[in-house]
């Protein structure tokens, strides 16, 4: 599965196509990379990189196994 940015059309990695899942709907079909989520969401990408890691590490979300 390989999804590119709405916004500036870069490549997704299976980390940004997962968060946004996440962050924005299990079932969306419009994607965002770390920058321009982190934008959308005005919060930048370090939170967003932050969540991303601790989802990892807590191996909750059966997106980040
Ligand atoms: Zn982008």
């Amino acid at each position: 599965m390989s999804n590119i940015c709405d916004k500036c059309h870069r490549n997704l990695t299976w980390d940004e196509t997962a968060i946004c899942m996440k962050l924005i709907s299990r079932n969306t079909r419009i994607f965002y990379c770390l920058d321009c989520l982190g934008e959308k969401l005005g919060c930048g990408r370090e939170p967003i990189e932050q969540r991303i890691r601790y989802l990892r590490e807590s191996g909750h979300c059966t997106l980040f196994r």
